[in-house]
């Protein structure tokens, strides 16, 4: 399953940011996933739902972004970026054209936002 292995690179990317302290911290974590992935966003949002059930994880949200993957058209010489599966030349229509497939997802960035006390009360007994 494509879908697990991308939600255990988020575990790890997650783990590597946040410290025990800030495990419930309000986190939103930034992947790119391939237009062109049999795995589209609402599967791994599914699979990170399921597989992180038990974990602190409450505050975490996965934004999934598309990757923008070079393709290159053999008929007209021209390129460009796509974010959408697409088999044909956006220029031309031509359907000989490479598209480069070096990965077909990753962890972008962790947005962690910590919650900000305004003051710290303490309670002295005695
Ligand atoms: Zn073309």
């Amino acid at each position: 399953m494509h879908e697990t292995r991308f939600v255990q690179q988020i575990f790890t990317a997650l783990e590597k940011k946040l410290t025990k302290k800030a495990s419930s911290a309000q986190a939103t974590v930034n992947v790119r996933l391939s237009p062109l992935s049999h795995v589209s966003a609402g599967n791994l949002l599914a699979a990170f739902k399921e597989l992180s059930k038990g974990m602190d994880l409450k505050g975490v949200s996965i934004k999934v972004q598309a990757l923008a993957l070079p393709l290159a058209c053999n008929s007209c010489n021209r390129s460009t970026l796509i974010t959408k599966k697409v088999f044909s030349c956006p220029f031309c229509g031509s359907a000989d054209v490479t598209i480069k497939m070096d990965k077909e997802f990753y962890v972008d960035s962790i947005d962690v936002k910590r919650k900000q006390r305004k003051s710290v009360k303490k309670r002295i007994k005695g």
